[in-house]
């Protein structure tokens, strides 16, 4: 659990709930300016003029969305904090405070603790967003972190699923179905881990993969890229489920149709090789992997010249009447029926 096996074990019961809010949040710093007031009284107070507030929270819980066993506690508190600032991103928002809840079991000493924090606090500094309260309680068993981000948004810029009009170009930043092939690795290894302990693992090859998955990053830039492009997105979602499932979101919500393109697909050639060895079907990875945490988009097809060359983004398919369907055009030229299978669907399928 702790990275630092030798380290010493402080057991929570003897630090009392107030000691542990204490020392886990003291000098944490307020660096907003709609931040009014953070931690340290009943409740938070922000202003944002006349600005939109969005908040999204997530939940995570251990053995259901995390295993301790190969995840360190300083990146589970990094991707629990991004994950949630990922949803704030796909409302086209600037996220700018989170708070922070956690349910602990005593198996956690306080310094595993500390580790979680520091991987919130790094998140919450490379994001710029404040920490401006939470809650602190004990569980039965496991652990339980519940996130709730915060940001700021003009209302013209706010851009909800709903919106994409049936001749919209459909757009996905970064690419697509690396952290679902991190994840297999990580498996391969812990199992490999198991029958030889002494065996030092060689993961070079698949350190791309292995971060998407450990370390997620939400794309904030994103807004600020679209807006220097002067484009103004017509719908938009973040890639948690996976490809597939969040195109027939859009889909369904702006009630349209969709062709999607095979070919246009942007995969990274770490996840082509690794598919290769695991020989599993890379565009079923890129459609339902989930947990890329890209943004996926749909603008006006007039905006096609303003986005094109930007290697940012992808153009990977287009907006159709809804009577159409959502479909994946392959490169074999034939039409497949997207389905929404989502973040277990690869599993499933064997
Ligand atoms: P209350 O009794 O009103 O719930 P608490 O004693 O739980 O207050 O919390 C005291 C202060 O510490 C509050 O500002 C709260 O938001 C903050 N806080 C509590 N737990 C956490 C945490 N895990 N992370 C960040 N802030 C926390
Ligand atoms: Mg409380």
């Amino acid at each position: 659990m702790l990275e630092d096996k030798n380290q010493e074990r402080t057991s929570l019961s003897s630090m009392g709930e107030f000691g542990l809010i204490d020392h886990l949040t003291k000098d944490i710093e307020i660096n907003q300016p709609s931040t009014l007031k953070g931690i340290g009284d009943d409740a938070a107070v922000l202003d944002f003029k006349d600005k939109r507030t969005v908040i999204s929270t997530d939940m995570l819980v251990e053995g259901v969305h995390f295993d301790l066993a190969y995840m360190p506690l300083k990146h589970l508190g990094y991707k629990a904090v991004v994950v949630n600032l990922s949803d704030i991103c796909a409302m086209n928002a600037k996220p700018t405070q989170i708070t922070v809840s956690i349910a602990v079991s005593n198996r956690f000493p306080l310094e595993a603790l500390e580790e979680l924090y520091s991987g919130i606090r790094h998140a919450a500094k490379v994001y710029d967003v404040d920490i401006v309260g939470g809650d602190t309680t004990s569980s039965q068993k496991g652990l339980i972190i519940s996130i709730t981000a915060i940001g700021e948004a003009e209302e013209a810029d706010i851009t909800y699923r709903v919106g994409a009009t049936d001749t919209d170009l459909l757009v996905v930043s970064g690419d697509v179905g690396a952290a679902y092939m991190g994840l297999q690795v990580l498996d391969r290894e812990k199992e490999v881990f198991k029958v030889n302990p002494n065996n030092q693992p060689d993961l070079e090859a698949y350190d791309y993969l292995i971060e998407r998955q450990l370390k997620p990053e939400a794309r904030k830039d994103v807004k600020e890229l679209l807006k220097a492009l002067e484009i103004q997105p017509t719908a938009m979602i973040d890639i948690s489920d996976g490809l597939s499932s969040e195109i027939l979101h859009l889909c369904k919500q702006s009630n349209v149709g969709c062709n999607l393109y095979e070919d246009k697909i942007p995969l990274d050639p770490q996840l082509i090789n690794v598919c290769e060895e695991f020989n599993i079907d890379i565009t079923t990875v890129a459609l339902n992997g989930g947990e890329d945490y890209e943004l996926l988009f749909t603008i006006k097809m007039e905006d096609f010249e303003k986005i094109k060359a930007n290697p940012n983004f992808s153009i990977i398919g287009h907006m159709t009447q809804e009577s159409e369907g959502a479909h994946l055009i392959t490169r074999a030229n034939t039409k497949i029926a997207l389905k929404a299978r989502g973040w277990n669907a690869i599993n499933d399928e064997e």
